[in-house]
């Protein structure tokens, strides 16, 4: 059913500063409007339970792409399409530009933005599998202060951040650390295009003499968040690639993931999956 529109506030906080003020003044009563396309599907469906937003998507302090010797950091209004047109990501960082690729269609990777990706902490999320692949932080700013946390452990459980009430995430900072790595990234779904994922996965390695020096992999799709498999990556680092090597990880992997069954998919295919992906990916590093 859908929503009754007059029932909920819009507001435009002329600055940064209007905005946090509002949001300690009132904590929880007022929730940050980005892109829209999460919100708009739930008022749309009659499921919008809060009612006062505050707009964001014109806050300059939450817009544009820098690019320092250490970090590319991008403003939490960043929307796919300003992340695909990137020439630094797109060199550095390929696998948030796949995940941005492969975002619902170019309307939605017009208004989408990665701050509304994290907030809304889908564990089905094309772009959380790269941004923990890459070790990002997050800029979390109040009218108290700003302080960066890093993603990894932000998600705390289904749907429960790690962001106060008077808090909005402002920026996301990729460190430039993994120029020499090898990245692969897939994501599963019913279609090509326009589908949400089945699996989704992310990883990447620095191979040294056909040895895994270290290596990083993430899975959307397949636990109640989006995940690092932190005991697959330590039995994997360090290691040579063999067949039994790569049948040893994805018997850790099956331990590491809690796959489920609903209207997308089964767990069992989501498992069988998640174990595929993670051989392809071995197999790339060997190429
Ligand atoms: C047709 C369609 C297809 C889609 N396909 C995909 C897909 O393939 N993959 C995928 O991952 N997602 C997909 N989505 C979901 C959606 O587009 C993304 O999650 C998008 O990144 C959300 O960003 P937004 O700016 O639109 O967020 P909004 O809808 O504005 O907000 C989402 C949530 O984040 C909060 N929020 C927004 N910005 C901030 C901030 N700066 N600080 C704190 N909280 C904030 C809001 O309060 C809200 O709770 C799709 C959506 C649609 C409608």
């Amino acid at each position: 059913m859908r929503s009754f529109v007059p029932n909920y506030h819009l507001e435009t906080p002329r600055d940064l500063t209007e905005a946090l003020t509002r949001m300690a003044k009132e904590p929880g009563t007022w929730r940050p409007f980005a892109g829209g396309t999460d919100l708009m599907v739930l008022l749309e469906a009659g499921k919008l339970q809060q009612r006062k937003f505050l707009s964001v998507s014109r806050l300059v302090e939450l817009q544009g792409i820098s690019v320092s010797p250490e970090r590319v950091s991008l403003g939490a209004m960043t929307t796919y399409s300003e992340v695909r047109r990137n020439e630094v990501l797109a060199r550095e960082f390929p696998l948030l530009c796949r995940a941005a690729e492969e975002t619902g269609s170019i309307a939605t990777q017009n208004r989408g933005t990665l701050g509304g990706n994290i907030a809304n902490a889908s564990p089905a999320a094309d772009s959380p599998p790269a941004l923990l692949v890459y070790g990002t932080e997050l800029e979390l700013v109040s009218a108290t202060g700003t302080r960066r946390v890093p993603f990894h452990g932000f998600w705390l459980g289904y749907k429960k951040l790690a962001l106060r009430e008077d808090e909005l995430i402002a920026g996301i900072h990729l460190p430039r650390s993994r120029q020499d790595w090898k990245h692969f990234y897939r994501k599963v779904g019913t279609r090509r295009a326009q589908a949400i994922s089945k699996v989704c996965f992310a990883g990447a390695a620095l191979i040294d003499a056909g040895r895994i020096a270290d290596v990083r992999i993430a899975l959307g799709s397949v636990a109640p968040i989006v995940l690092r498999a932190t005991e697959t990556e330590a039995l994997l680092r360090g290691e040579n690639l063999s067949a039994e090597l790569i049948r040893a990880a994805q018997t850790t992997l099956a331990r590491e993931i809690a796959p489920i069954d609903d209207m997308r998919s089964t767990a069992r295919y989501r498992l069988r999956v998640a174990q595929n992906l993670l051989g392809e990916f071995c197999e790339s590093l060997a190429a």
